[in-house]
């Protein structure tokens, strides 16, 4: 399923600084941390007293790039983005509700890796890969080998977005789009902007949160050549995960005219409180990047250690719109499978 995280990237530039910066952030992902022991040491905390609370989750297991890691505290067993990342034992419990495919998403393939739900705009399914296995992922259990397009089938998804005039917005999502190589992303996103109708690309990346190193020079170059608007809604939780790396980053995005939105997902004791929340929004607006969404959690198997009550939910809302301007507020959502848009919170 999360398969081809460093095979199947074979980009075959020719100049040498692109090989570069290509090798270093395949390098940053060979690095990744992928033992739970080794995680436990880098963070000083104890082996015995905490490896017991640890499953070892074959099929979606730990991984996480050191450069994520760093922005963890040390010796916090409670760490926000230590939690996002940890498999935790709770995750074999089965909660009653807890789906493998909670939002439905194999209804909504229209042809393989393509999901429309909602009028105007389609998601594209383009890798099963991710730079970090976040733990309460809506898509840990996706079958991605049947979606992810391979050249044959690529034809075939253009030509099911080409034969409908209705889509004007494509959305690169995955897994995440951003594992695949320049070469591969660059000539989806060609292809897509010949396409008359489509006026945008919009994608759902978690990269440079956690591999910055994958935004390389010639990816914002490439990026800004393309005659379409582009998009670029980024997936932070907590505001510690947004240093000064990021925000630069962010800025090169900004100066090419890309358009910068987060969506959030609101988890039980990592951000479900409203100075986190208010902290996000400042920091995230700081780095250029408008809230978009916070959703509540994707009931999915394995997380519901994660879940929010909903009367606590309403209180962060609430609270969210007493200390924040309108536009840091982010909209509260559920998706609710076979609805025609994300559901607002009543
Ligand atoms: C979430 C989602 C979108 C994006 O919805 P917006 O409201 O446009 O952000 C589009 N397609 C699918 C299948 C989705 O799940
Ligand atoms: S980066 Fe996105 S798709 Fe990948 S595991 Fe995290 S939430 Fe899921």
């Amino acid at each position: 399923m999360y398969k081809p995280m460093i095979t199947g990237i074979a980009p075959q530039d020719k100049d040498d600084s692109q090989e570069l910066a290509n090798a270093a952030w395949k390098s940053a992902l060979a690095t990744a941390v992928r033992d739970p022991r080794e995680l436990l040491a880098l963070l000083n905390l104890n082996e015995k007293k905490y490896l017991d609370k640890i499953s070892v989750n074959e099929k979606f297991k730990l991984l996480v790039p050191l450069s994520y890691v760093a922005k963890m505290k040390k010796s916090d067993w409670h760490d926000p983005l230590l939690r996002q990342v940890l498999p935790l034992k709770d995750e074999a419990i089965k909660a009653f509700g807890f789906l493998s495919d909670p939002v439905g998403d194999l209804n909504a393939e229209v042809s393989s890796g393509v999901l429309q739900k909602y009028h105007g705009r389609v998601l594209l399914i383009t890798t099963g890969a991710c730079a970090v296995h976040c733990r309460y992922c809506f898509r840990r259990h996706f079958p991605y080998a049947n979606s992810v397009p391979d050249k044959a089938q690529w034809q075939q998804t253009l030509a099911s977005i080409k034969s409908d005039k209705t889509v004007t917005e494509v959305i690169l999502s995955g897994g995440d789009p951003l594992m695949l190589s320049d070469e591969r992303l660059r000539s989806m996103c060609q292809d897509l902007a010949t396409i008359p109708h489509i006026t945008t690309l919009r994608f759902h990346t978690r990269v440079p949160l956690f591999l910055p190193e994958r935004v390389t020079a010639y990816f914002i170059q490439w990026l800004s050549e393309l005659k379409v608007k582009v998009v670029m809604v980024l997936h932070a939780n907590h505001a510690n995960e947004l240093d000064s790396e990021f925000a630069s980053i962010m800025r090169k995005f900004s100066q090419c005219g890309v358009v910068l939105l987060n969506q959030s997902v609101l988890l039980k004791n990592i951000n479900d409180d409203a100075d986190n929340l208010v902290l996000l929004s400042q920091r995230l607006f700081e780095c250029g990047i408008l809230p978009y969404y916070l959703h509540q959690l994707d009931k999915v198997q394995g997380a519901a250690h994660f879940e929010v009550s909903n009367d606590k939910v309403q209180r962060l809302q609430q609270q969210l719109r007493e200390r924040l301007p309108g536009y840091l507020v982010p909209r509260f959502v559920k998706e609710v499978s076979g609805k025609r848009y994300k559901q607002p919170l009543e």
